[in-house]
């Protein structure tokens, strides 16, 4: 997608070396406004935050805070209306919407609180998604798209459609098809949102893997059990980052491997 130009400032994007790496997420003094004149809604109001790999970052605030709205900016799927958004140092106001749409595809994977499976597709049919729109040859999407299932123990359901999946299931094929490009950053807004408590545990134990693996989480939650698998937690108010508490370093696995290696 972004070629490795010669051209003095075309930062590195991927694996850049472990120092000086740039962080995957750097938003500078964004907002974000909906509407405008007296009807004008704030719900971003000067965000900076930054993210480097392999972080696991919890986003918590009251309902209406602006998570949504960051997560919105964050996965390029809106922009700022002011400030400096860069995703591994593509300056994303620079980009068209081709781009811009190329970039969200590529780089970065949702997972929603609903799974958006589409109900015709069988499982591998939807995790191959991303790959037909990006033009991928068949042979090699059906490989990328069975490869990512297995890593996530679904492999045996393939070939069955979603209503054919327990919710568990279900919430895998939906992981898969937002990991199989290898994104940069996985977001997830409210995830367990919907979930029973062992399909959220499940869940929880698959990001923790991943995480552990190298894979940069953002994760909106309102429960404090779930912010207690990141490694920091960022707190939103009115629009702002009001807290922002480091758990445990990048670098580290997250604590619950962590606390489970300790244990066995
Ligand atoms: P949260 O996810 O923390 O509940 P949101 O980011 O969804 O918060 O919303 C933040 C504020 O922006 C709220 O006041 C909400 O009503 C408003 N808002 C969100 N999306 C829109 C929109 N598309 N148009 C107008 N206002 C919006
Ligand atoms: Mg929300």
């Amino acid at each position: 997608m972004v070629a490795a130009s010669p051209g003095p400032a075309a930062p590195a994007s991927g694996a850049s070396g472990a120092t000086g790496a740039v962080p995957v997420v750097e938003l500078r003094d964004v907002w974000k406004t909906y509407g405008e004149g007296e009807t004008a809604v704030h719900a971003l109001r000067g965000v900076s935050l930054s993210v480097d790999r392999g972080d696991y970052v919890a986003v918590m605030g009251a309902s209406g805070s602006g998570k949504s709205t960051l997560m919105h900016v964050v996965g390029c799927l809106d922009v700022p209306t002011a400030g400096d958004y860069r995703l591994e140092g593509h300056d994303v106001a620079g980009l068209n919407e081709g781009q811009l749409a190329l970039l969200r595809n590529r780089r970065i994977g949702f997972v929603f609180q609903s799974f958006n499976l589409l109900p015709r597709l069988t499982a591998v049919g939807n995790v191959e998604l991303p790959l037909v729109y990006a033009g991928a040859p068949r042979p090699d999407r059906r490989r990328m798209a069975m490869e990512t299932l297995a890593g996530l123990g679904v492999a045996d359901r393939a070939h069955h459609l979603p209503s054919a999946l327990s919710g568990g299931q279900e919430q895998r094929v939906a992981i898969a098809r937002a990991l199989v490009f290898a994104p940069a950053l996985l977001l997830a807004d409210e995830p367990t949102g919907n979930l029973d408590s062992q399909a959220t545990a499940e869940m929880l134990r698959i990001f923790d893997r991943l995480n552990g693996g190298g894979v940069t989480f953002i994760v909106v939650t309102h429960e404090d059990h779930v912010a207690a698998h990141a490694k920091r937690v960022v707190r939103i108010a009115d629009g702002r980052v009001v807290d922002d508490d480091r758990v445990a370093a990048v670098e580290d696995p997250p604590p619950a491997l962590l606390a489970e290696e300790a244990a066995s």
